[in-house]
């Protein structure tokens, strides 16, 4: 029998159901199972040790191994006490998108097929959500992090002769852009990708509510200026990773257009805020920005991975990574018409059905559905700090603005707060109870609880807090007071 086609269909059917049903129910009572658990040494060992397969294996076995070996130990981001960095829940629905995206197998760098007007449909709805024009480009990646290079590296090719800078790079050009001090690392690294070099990014002070301070990027760029350096770009992000602060964009806008700066906001998981009416208006000038960066994979739930980039201006992203004007002129009619394609609009050159889940996912719950999403995320942190400040023994170190609260152990008579605090984190993250992470806030070690999860609720703040005042007065012996 030539080809990897199953020999036995009937057995394939039988155990593809299994696991369908298995993932289902694993997903309908995720909440009863702990947040997470360290992988056992052992299992870790037969990872690390196992030697490159030979002969086959049957799918059964290999299925036994990932249901025993990887299913329990997964990050356990699918939990509503998962707390941690930023993740996304996930859904069922967008687990079934992935699934019958993998069995068409669709290639989207490019062609003449109905995957492609799937990715184009849910671009335009996303340039639609954050009233950008229709006229706008814009790709789906693997995340934001792949996604503000694009920006950045299109702002980079967008400065006046860019064309020299594609061809020549930026050799001899001092290009210089700005972000806040509170701008995610992948910024810097998107500077450094770009052959900017990182020290090209200027960091620029915060305020006492962890936005850009705009005084001291005025005088960042008027003195960068004057050395002879050429500013070209400035990052707003809306929801910090830290404190979930969003930088004022409407006065970024503003003074970029003045100034002839590309605008660029890293809008990760905080764009998605724009979804809901109470937390829209925070947002104001994202709208004006000439290029976005966010992800579905975060607030949007759409499973890992699924980000996007969306650049304003028509013809812009394509200038920056078409490899030539011929990418106009493909073939008029055949597999190979319908130009221009995704792979004119970013590095890849092969790239999978991410839309698929995009679409199931915008469709299946539509906007409101995860503007509600966002809602209560936001509702579920303005209840856990409001508890945190009536804790005795807790202290709130960041103002909350959307879904991020920091706060800690905060007792005067304990030596080091820092060492008590992230060791409290540990224990909780190993007590299965809850899974916060932490940051550190004017140098103060935190315990950052950011609700991403669309299954979380209040209910779960109080758990996850109950578990870390019952953690601490395990540690220190005495109440927390
Ligand atoms: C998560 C995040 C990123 C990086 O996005 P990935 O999808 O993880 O690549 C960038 N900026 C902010 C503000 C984020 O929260």
């Amino acid at each position: 029998m030539a080809g990897l086609d199953p020999e036995n269909w009937e057995e394939l059917r039988t155990l593809g159901h299994r696991m369908l049903d298995d993932m289902l129910e694993s997903i309908k009572n995720v909440a009863k199972g702990p947040v997470w658990q360290p992988m056992p040494d052992t299992l870790r060992q037969n990872f690390k040790q196992a030697p490159l397969p030979q002969g086959a294996q049957p799918l059964e076995g290999l299925y036994e191994q990932f249901a025993s070996a990887v299913q329990p130990y997964a990050v356990g981001n699918r939990h509503p006490r998962f707390m941690g960095w930023v993740h996304g829940g996930g859904t069922a629905q967008g687990m079934l998108a992935e699934m019958l995206a993998a069995g068409l197998n669709a290639n989207l760098g490019g062609r003449n097929h109905a995957p492609v007007e799937v990715e184009r449909m849910v671009i335009r709805w996303a340039a639609e959500m954050f009233g950008f024009p229709d006229t706008a480009s814009g790709v789906l990646v693997t995340g934001s992090s792949m996604a503000n290079f694009i920006a950045i590296l299109t702002a980079s090719r967008a400065v006046p002769d860019g064309t020299a800078v594609r061809e020549q790079g930026v050799a001899g050009r001092k290009l210089v852009g700005y972000a806040a001090q509170t701008a995610h690392g992948c910024v810097a690294r998107a500077f450094d990708m770009a052959g900017l070099g990182m020290k090209a990014l200027r960091r620029v002070p915060v305020d006492a509510a962890f936005r850009m301070d705009m005084q001291a990027l005025r005088r960042m760029v008027a003195q960068d200026r004057a050395d002879g350096y050429e500013p070209f770009l400035v990052v707003g992000t809306a929801g910090t990773v830290d404190t979930g602060s969003v930088d004022p964009l409407d006065e970024l806008a503003d003074y970029a257009k003045a100034e002839k700066l590309w605008f660029h906001v890293d809008g990760a998981f905080g764009a998605l805020a724009q979804l809901a009416p109470d937390y829209a208006p925070l947002l104001k000038g994202l709208e004006r920005a000439d290029s976005l960066a966010f992800d579905f994979h975060k607030w949007a739930q759409v499973p890992y991975d699924a980000g996007c980039v969306l650049v304003r201006e028509q013809g812009r992203q394509a200038a920056t990574f078409a490899q030539s004007l011929a990418y106009l002129s493909r073939e008029d009619r055949g597999l190979a018409a319908d130009a221009p394609w995704f792979c004119d609009l970013g590095p890849d050159l092969s790239r999978g059905f991410r839309a698929l889940k995009v679409w199931f996912t915008l469709a299946g719950f539509g906007t409101q559905g995860l503007g509600n999403v966002v809602a209560q995320s936001c509702a579920v942190v303005q209840y856990l700090a409001s508890r945190v400040v009536t804790t005795p023994g807790l202290t709130l170190l960041a103002p909350v603005t959307l879904n991020i609260v920091c706060f800690r152990v905060d007792m005067p008579d304990v030596g080091d707060l820092d060492s008590l605090n992230a060791e409290l984190v540990k224990d909780l993250q190993e007590s299965g109870i809850a899974a916060p992470s932490t940051t550190r806030i004017h140098g103060k070690l935190a315990i950052r609880a950011a609700i991403v999860n669309h299954r979380t609720t209040k209910e779960d703040a109080d758990i996850m807090l109950a578990g870390l005042v019952d953690l601490a007065q395990a540690r220190l012996g005495r109440p927390l007071s």
